[in-house]
């Protein structure tokens, strides 16, 4: 959510949030939510006064009937029966009026940072830095599918005999490697600072809400039948929302982390990436979450940090991968910078975004009513960051494929070692 306030008082901003909708692919129009926004407060005003005027004629009334003035209190009380018909009226169209702009409202997107590239789809990501190279496999290679069959590390005819189309098991050292990258992940975060959390993977809508989840975004979340509860696509909601509605203490940027189930409808994407383990529905996250002031030098600080802790991830897994500045088109509506992270996926002879680090300054916060107090004492909404640590099994494609030997080994980076119950390197039996 951005502050109204600033939207009605400045054209320039304006113009930047009606780019950033059209850039974003969000149809909203500024024009209509301040026509809203000065209808809504103009019936305020007079819903306003028609009850302050009612409650002097009540007052007067009392003192008519005490001075024994029973004409005049009956004008009065007549008088009084046609200001709450009008008023009655008046809340009505105004109850309609403010459901109208506060639909408007939840689509206002963020504005973007100005060093974001200008697209109209992931095509349009702009490459910073790419770290390792790809291989190249003087054998056949296998993909991960063949190699987590051979191995047998997973089982996805079984998985969609059970949980329907991007279902899957994970199986021995599969299960073993799946585990290791979150724990590894979540060891090093904790080495950081993050305080680890385990968090509810069933929220309510507010939740959802709050995090700039819903609206939009709503086709991409499972329900629960008959509840006010909602599956969630990420452990940034609950992350998140652990301090909605609290004035917390920013003097040290909160670090938050969690490994959590995500579940994701992925409506959408029917028909794409239908092989293999790229976009399913059901996948484990470790997610970084930073609740820090509202000075955009220190929540662009913080962007490059977890950033930086991701890619010291994809180094210990010795995996080949590259950054790239997300454009305008690709970005989510509460999004201001964003960097995603794409690792080598020899099977697809590209990179696959793997992570996705984003700074959304404070329109989460305002949305989930998260303050602190700066050092005037005045009470500020935070700005709020989220990144991927790592995300499995999808990581476990460049780590199978790209650690593959060719007599079908796979190699083990060190770095996961202590978490693979003694098995230095998968060979086949
Ligand atoms: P996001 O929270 O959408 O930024 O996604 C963060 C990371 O989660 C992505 O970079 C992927 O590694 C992973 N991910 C997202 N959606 C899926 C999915 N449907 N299946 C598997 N992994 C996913």
């Amino acid at each position: 959510m951005l502050d109204m306030k600033s939207i009605r008082e400045s054209e320039q901003y304006q113009r930047r949030v009606q780019l950033a909708a059209d850039h974003k692919g969000i149809k909203l129009s500024v024009a209509e939510l301040l026509d809203l926004d000065n209808d809504r407060r103009r019936r305020l005003q007079e819903v306003e006064q028609l009850r302050q005027r009612r409650n002097a004629g009540s007052q007067e009334i009392s003192l008519l009937m005490q001075q024994g003035a029973k004409d005049q209190a009956e004008l009065k009380k007549q008088e009084i029966k046609h200001i709450n018909l009008v008023l009655g009226e008046q809340e009505q169209k105004l109850r309609e009026v403010e459901a109208r702009f506060n639909e408007r409202l939840a689509l206002v997107p963020n504005i973007v940072s100005p060093d974001t590239p200008v697209g109209a789809s992931d095509q349009d990501n702009v490459e910073v830095r790419s770290i390792g190279e790809p291989a190249v496999y003087p054998f056949p290679m296998r993909d991960h599918v063949e190699l987590g069959e051979l191995h047998g590390m997973m089982d996805i005819g079984r998985g969609v005999k059970t949980a329907g189309s991007r279902g899957y098991y994970l199986k021995g050292a599969g299960v073993l490697l799946h585990r290791a990258v979150q724990q590894l992940a979540l060891d090093r975060l904790m080495h950081k600072g993050f305080m680890l959390l385990d968090v509810p993977l069933m929220v309510r809508t507010a939740a959802m809400e709050n995090t700039a989840f819903f609206p939009l975004g709503q086709d991409q979340a499972f329900a629960i039948a008959d509840e006010d509860r909602w599956l969630v696509g990420t452990s940034e909601v609950p992350l998140v929302n652990f301090y909605s509605g609290e004035i917390v203490d920013v003097s040290e940027p909160l670090r938050l982390a969690a490994a959590s189930l995500c579940f994701r409808s992925e409506v959408g994407s029917a028909g794409r990436d239908v092989s293999g383990l790229y976009r399913v529905h059901q996948f484990a996250k470790v997610e970084q979450v930073i609740l820090c002031e509202a000075d955009e030098k220190v929540s662009e600080r913080l962007l490059q940090e977890i950033t930086a802790n991701a890619e010291e991830l994809l180094q210990l897994l010795e995996l080949p991968y590259r950054v790239v500045a997300v454009c305008t088109g690709d970005m989510s509506q509460k999004t201001y910078k964003q960097y995603d992270i794409e690792t080598w996926m020899p099977s697809r002879q590209a990179y696959g975004e793997t992570h996705s680090s984003s700074n959304l300054l404070d329109f989460q916060a305002r949305r989930s009513n998260i303050r602190y107090l700066d050092s005037e004492g005045q009470l500020r909404y935070c700005h709020t960051l989220n990144n991927t640590a790592v995300a499995s099994p999808r990581i476990l494609i460049p780590l199978l494929e790209n650690h593959q030997r060719e007599d079908g080994s796979i190699y083990i980076p060190q770095a996961l070692r202590p978490y693979m119950n003694g098995i230095k390197e998968l060979t086949i039996q």
